[in-house]
């Protein structure tokens, strides 16, 4: 193995041993849901609306007749509430025409869902089916760009590419929500708290080698 990409396993590893999904979700119907309402928000404001929003519409069938405004009251308090509640009846309207309210496990068939893209396909491959997908988020892309396993420059698809190539397969899910840990507790956006960050992280970060984000 590259003996960087050793270094940043084994710091992940020690930093984050149970680094895992933070959205609270019982099978493949709840967790797309919930992937689907944490684009730009948090995991903690999407755990507290899922509990009354799974109770309102336990299975897609039920989502799938749901009227727009009573989903839209229950999400309100998180983002583009609006058009995720959209979202959300008509992905519902499809799983129970199409696949019989089972969410697909193939990534060509997922991302032909309503509200569905390249990034929530991969989470939900890789978090409920076990394949081999590398999610890239906001948190993921940040640590690629400053530990120097991306160019500022990359864009998400081309991120996912690097990592894909550059982490073992077996690794790819772990990984993903270690990056996502660490970019949550410690890398942070504005102030990264670096005094904590181990020497086999530091000595790669580019944030730190020049001062300013990269
Ligand atoms: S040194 Fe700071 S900016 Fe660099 S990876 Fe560690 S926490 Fe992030």
């Amino acid at each position: 193995m590259n003996p960087k990409i050793f270094d940043i396993i084994k710091a992940l590893d020690s930093l984050f041993p149970d680094a895992h999904c933070e959205l609270n979700y019982q099978n493949d119907f709840e967790l797309l849901c919930a992937v689907m309402l944490s684009a730009q928000t948090t995991d903690e404001r999407v755990n507290l609306v899922t509990p009354l929003l799974f109770q309102a519409y336990p299975d897609a069938k039920a989502l799938a007749r749901a009227e727009l405004a009573d989903v839209e009251r229950i999400i309100h308090s998180i983002g583009l509430y609006h058009n995720k509640a959209l979202n959300l009846i008509e992905m519902a309207r499809v799983l129970s025409e199409k696949y019989d309210g089972r969410v697909p496990d193939k990534k060509r068939e997922l991302v032909q869902l309503p509200g569905v893209g390249n990034k929530t396909a991969n989470v939900v491959l890789s978090e409920y089916y076990d394949q081999a997908y590398f999610a890239v988020d906001t948190h993921v892309s940040r640590i690629a760009k400053r530990l120097g396993l991306a160019k500022s420059q990359d864009d998400v698809l081309k991120i996912e590419e690097k990592l894909k190539r550059k982490f073992p397969k077996q690794r790819y899910k772990k990984t993903h929500h270690q990056m996502i840990f660490m970019g949550r507790y410690m890398c942070k956006a504005k102030r990264p708290l670096c005094e904590k960050c181990p020497f086999e992280l530091k000595k790669y970060c580019r944030f730190n080698a020049y001062g300013k984000d990269v």
